[in-house]
């Protein structure tokens, strides 16, 4: 398709779960004074009404609206984030976080983990977790915020909150929303979407569609007909129950991720709730089973019946057809181990707004938004693929056959240079840096077999004060802050 030179001035946004309220707020804030912006939701339909683990690039997207941390916590009950706790993922009652946080202090030929190896062979190194800032305060349920991003968070968030207040965001610079359901996507002859029609018969007209309608995807999928690339031979998982439970403890700042017979179960603390789940396939288990698992592990009382979520693993063929960008579930989804759903809708946004057609939509514009996104997303689904692959639990099927998969080449790769060498490079512009690769590859139990021979040239005495300097430094830092639960009361209670 040739750029036709249409102008884009009318951006209209199908659904309004957080992708949808998300795209709303980053076009109106950066272009809504040169825009139309019209986004279309249905109080009938509702949300997936999950999604509430995020990243630390949340802050960036944040920085980008110029939202205020404290206000943004305060709405959404949020709390701080350090990392994820992995329990029961290498084996049955063995745990590991992998924290946002980076380990020691890397020399330019070979990262610290080269140093950490020299030193278990020689026993003057702890656990690599000990080395990390963000993995001990979360072990030790303590946060503050530090001087010059000294401590690397993320949140956790109400998904409906966040939504809503989103959504006031956006009305503030002059996004539209509309209530109703579309009943039909309507055409051009020449194949672009034209409007959307509602129940009510009113249509909306549009250049530009951004389809966030959740796993329906009206527009990409039904419209436009792009078809879906199933990830599902390496990612096992298909079903999920979600249940809401009251707190019986203080909020952690951390995620756990609790490995079971045939998935695994989140829990998320939120200031007022506990967000409880579990992930599962449907080739292994069933869902009365599930619900029972999920039931008996959950600590408080549940807020809800458990609401059971189907969804296809893998991404949309392409994200960017004709006039259509499909954002957020309707563009695809990996599951939600490791919370990179709400980064990927963020991404889509920067990149839109990079790329966008402001005089005019063209191919070349197009292949571009895909290609970025087509390697981003592989990039991610080869991590995950990772937590399952490298498990020496044998004693279900599910895990048995996770173990034995063939793995796309590129994670092959890094799997057998890390085990050879200990060596990990990060891709450009690729999410999980090195130290997220070390820390779940270590914590997945792949003992590489030799070091750089760099921290060979450390005699012990040398390694063992760089060692010894970096572990206790990290013990003082988390032993002045304050508790987690009290700093961010503390923080909301300032609003
Ligand atoms: P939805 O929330 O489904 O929103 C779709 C919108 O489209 C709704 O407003 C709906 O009303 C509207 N709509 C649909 N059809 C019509 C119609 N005909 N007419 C009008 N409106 C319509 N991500 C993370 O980053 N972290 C996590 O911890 C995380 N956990 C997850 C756990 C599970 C089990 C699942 C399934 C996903 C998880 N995700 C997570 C992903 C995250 O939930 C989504 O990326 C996020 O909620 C965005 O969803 P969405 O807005 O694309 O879709």
């Amino acid at each position: 398709m040739e750029n036709k030179n249409k102008p884009v001035r009318r951006v209209v946004i199908a659904g309004g779960g957080t992708a949808g309220w998300m795209v709303a707020a980053g076009l109106s804030k950066s272009l809504g004074r040169l825009l139309d912006i019209t986004l279309v939701e249905s109080d009938e339909i509702g949300t997936v009404g999950v999604g509430e683990a995020t990243i630390p690039s949340l802050q960036n997207f944040h920085h980008l609206l110029e939202i205020n941390e404290q206000e943004f916590m305060a709405e959404t009950m949020a709390t701080f984030k350090l990392g994820i706790s992995f329990e029961n993922w290498r084996d049955v009652n063995e745990d590991y976080i992998h924290s946002f946080g980076t380990s020691g202090t890397d020399h330019w030929t070979a990262g610290f983990q080269h140093f950490w190896h020299k030193g278990r062979e020689r026993g003057l190194a702890t656990d690599y977790g000990d080395y990390c800032l963000e993995l001990k305060a979360s072990l030790q349920n303590r946060f503050a915020h530090l001087p010059k991003g000294g401590m690397n968070y993320a949140y956790h968030m109400d998904a409906s909150r966040y939504a809503k207040y989103l959504r006031k965001f956006s009305e503030r610079f002059g996004a539209r929303r509309v209530e109703g359901k579309i009943a039909e996507v309507r055409m051009d002859p020449d194949g672009d979407i034209r409007a959307l029609r509602l129940d009510s018969g009113a249509e909306i007209e549009g250049d530009l569609f951004i389809d966030c309608t959740g796993f329906r995807a009206l527009l990409i999928g039904g419209a436009l007909g792009v078809e879906y690339e199933d990830w599902s031979h390496w990612l096992f998982n298909d079903s999920a129950l979600a249940v809401q439970t009251t707190s019986v403890r203080e909020a952690v700042p951390y995620t756990r991720a609790i490995a079971r017979d045939a998935g695994w179960q989140w829990q998320i603390p939120l200031q007022h709730r506990v967000g409880n789940g579990l992930v599962y396939s449907s080739r292994y288990t069933d869902d009365e089973t599930s619900q029972r698992t999920l039931l008996a592990a959950v600590a408080g009382e549940p807020l809800m019946t458990p609401r059971v979520i189907r969804f296809q693993p893998g991404q949309r063929k392409e994200t960017w057809k004709r006039n259509c960008v499909a954002v957020g579930l309707a563009s695809g989804f990996l599951e939600p181990i490791e919370s990179t759903s709400i980064h990927l809708i963020q991404r889509s946004i920067v990149r839109l707004l990079q790329l966008f057609p402001q005089d005019g939509i063209s191919q070349a514009d197009i292949d571009e938004f895909n290609t970025q996104a087509n390697t981003e997303i592989a990039h991610i689904r080869d991590f995950i693929i990772l937590h399952y692959k490298v498990t020496n639990r044998r004693d279900t099927p599910y895990w048995r056959d996770a173990a034995e998969m063939t793995v796309p080449a590129s994670l092959q790769h890094r799997i057998d240079l890390f085990r050879a060498t200990g060596r990990v490079f990060r891709i450009p512009n690729e999410l999980f840096a090195e130290n997220s690769w070390i820390q779940v590859m270590l914590g997945q139990g792949i003992h590489p077999a030799s070091h750089h021979q760099s921290a060979d040239l450390m005699g012990d005495a040398e390694l063992a004060h760089f060692l010894d300097g970096i572990r206790g430094s990290i013990e003082r830092t988390v032993a002045q802050l304050p508790s987690h639960q009290r700093y961010v009361e503390q923080y909301c209670a300032g609003t």
